[in-house]
Order: C-alpha cells, then structure tokens, then sequence
C-alpha cells in the first residue's frame, strides 16, 4: 500500500496525484477498535446507548433525557437497528408504538460503558455523579471497574500486552467520517445530559478522535504515522492531535532539535483509557469479525497467554456482571427525597 502512494506521489500531474491517494487512502488494517467505533463513535449514538444502559425504552424517553431532534433521534436508533444493537418491539396498536431495546450485542457495551465510567471517576471524579457512586452488590461495597486478565487475574495496562496477526487479519476500505467538521458538545447538550458524558463524548464522540487515541495504543506516535495507519487528510489529523493534546491524552514531545520534529505519546490519562479500547476490541472480535475470526489477538505479556479480560471489583477482586451493579444506597434517597420531604 506504501508503495502505490509513493507511485501516486511521483506524478506531476496533481489531479492524478489526488486520484491516487484517494484510492489508497480507502484502505486501512483490519481491527476490531477500528470496526467498533465506526459504529458508537458519534456522539448521538453514545448517547442513545448510555440511556438505554439507564433503562429508557419510548421514543419519547430518550428524547426527554438527549434532547434531541425527532428526526436524528429516529435516524440514530434506525441505524443502531441496522446494526444489530437495538430491536424494536411493538407495545402498543393504536397508534402503534415501539420500544427500544438492548439486544445481547448491545447489552454487551455494558463493561465499555463500564471502563467509561472507571476512567472518568479516577480522573474527574465527581461525588454528585451516580455513576462514580456505583456499587457491588456481591461484597456491598462502592467500587471501581477494573479489567484483569482472565488467566492470570493481574490487572491489564497497555504495557503489559502484545499484539499478533489473528485469523481476520488483512485490509479494509475505511469507513469515511460522518462528519468532517468536529462538533462542539457543550452548545448542543441535551437538557438532562448527564455531565460525565462530556468527556467521553469528546473522547469517543467524534470519529476522527477516537480513532486518533486508538492509533496511539496501536504504537504510533509520529504524524505520518498516524496518517498512515488512518489514511486522514493532514489539515483534520492535525486539528484531532490537538484536541487530543487539549483532553490530556497524548502530549507533545520534540525528540529532535534541528530540525524540531515532535511525537504524541500517551500520558498516565491517556494510558488509562486502554481498558476501554480492550473492551471495544472484545467486542468488535465477538460481533463485527465477519465470520472469520478476530483481525488481531492481544498476548497478555504476563501469562504469556491470549488476552481475554475480565471486568472485576477492585474491593473485592471479584468478576462484576450486569445485575450485580447497584446505584448506591444515598443516590437512591436523593432520587426519593422529593417524596419523602413532602
Ligand atoms: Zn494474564
Ligand atoms: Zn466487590
């Protein structure tokens, strides 16, 4: 692939140099993080999910809690039917009336959802907020998510893992952004957004930054690097960098004075967000391999034995499913102290 844009390059003719690229830029390394947040990684979708993780279900529910439009609301959720995340299900003939639910590829968020909530609360931790709250109902008390290796039980870091070609690896178009322009979130948050989302939304919401931060578990660092590996025009991985930068997840750094050349490493922030990339690339592996087996498999260094995490307490140390996360004992009471003062 190196090679045609280096082909392409070598013409004179511009127009045809453009052409060139264009058809090389289409194709990108097959991976599982990549195919994930083609998917979630717009923030309306991220949205829709973290309130159906929160129980809503009606149309109207959603629209209450997002504050978004009918028509985008009703085109998200018809893509994430597409996708396999949501199924409709008819409650009601006259007028017909559908609820929106989770199937077991969406409900299977949950421990990304989950590894959100971990990174936020460690480094934006808010007592108000009742997802920092959280608790295990098995040991009863508040705890944090952690991911462990399924063998070994040590806690995963980035450093602690190496990556090998699966059976699904190989080259696939790239998908082009949804939108070239980054939004802003702050203007168009909904009413009743919950503030945690903030941060993950900037972080996820946006195609091109997530892909940026995935890119940079991926071991890349310098700007042809990652504009290699995501085949983006220079102007919008530039701007990505520096928004990247700006959210404390990669810094800066001139390895070379003369002339000045600079790299993006990850920070201890930065680094921190690989249990969430891990769990998009469970799930991708388990739901968007297209049959023929993960693209890439993760050697957890330790155990020397295949990465397959495990979202755990870190009070207890024990495995945390779905039904065993509790909303703690005081947010309950708020959310019941209207009545209970009247
Ligand atoms: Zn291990
Ligand atoms: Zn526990």
């Amino acid at each position: 692939m190196g090679k045609t844009v280096g082909t392409a390059r070598a013409r004179a003719s511009g127009a045809s140099q453009r052409r060139g690229a264009k058809r090389a830029s289409q194709l990108v390394r097959t991976n599982s993080v990549t195919r994930a947040l083609n998917i979630i990684g717009d923030r309306w979708t991220l949205l829709i999910l973290y309130c159906a993780f929160m129980g809503s279900q009606r149309f109207a529910e959603f629209q209450r809690t997002t504050g978004m439009a009918r028509s985008l609301l009703a085109d998200r959720l018809k893509r994430l039917v597409k996708a396999g995340l949501i199924r409709r299900q008819l409650y009601q003939r006259r007028p017909a009336r559908y609820a929106n639910h989770l199937t077991e590829m969406g409900a299977d968020l949950y421990d990304a959802a989950m590894m959100i909530v971990a990174w936020e609360k460690h480094w934006h931790f808010d007592a108000k907020t009742e997802a920092h709250n959280l608790r295990h109902s098995v040991c009863g008390k508040k705890f944090t998510p952690d991911l462990r290796c399924s063998h070994c039980k040590k806690i995963v870091t980035a450093r602690d893992v190496t990556l090998k070609e699966g059976p699904g690896a190989g080259l696939e178009r790239r998908l082009g952004p949804r939108a070239q322009r980054r939004s802003t979130v702050k203007s168009q948050r909904g009413a009743n957004q919950p503030p945690m989302l903030d941060r993950a939304i900037e972080l996820l919401g946006d195609r091109w930054t997530s892909h940026v931060v995935a890119a940079a578990f991926y071991g890349h660092r310098r700007f042809n690097e990652f504009q290699d590996a995501l085949r983006i025009a220079s102007n919008l991985l530039s701007e990505r960098l520096a928004r990247v930068v700006e959210l404390g997840i990669l810094e800066k750094v001139k390895y070379q004075s003369r002339p000045a050349r600079f790299e993006y490493r990850l920070t201890d922030c930065g680094h921190d967000v690989f249990p969430l990339i891990l769990e998009l690339m469970r799930w991708g592996d388990r739901w968007l391999d297209k049959g023929k087996g993960p693209p890439e498999i993760l050697v957890h260094l330790p155990c020397k034995r295949p990465l397959g995490p495990v979202m755990t307490c870190d009070k207890c140390g024990e495995k945390v499913t779905p039904d065993e996360v509790e909303r703690s004992p005081e947010s309950r009471r708020k959310a019941a102290g209207s009545h209970l003062h009247k």
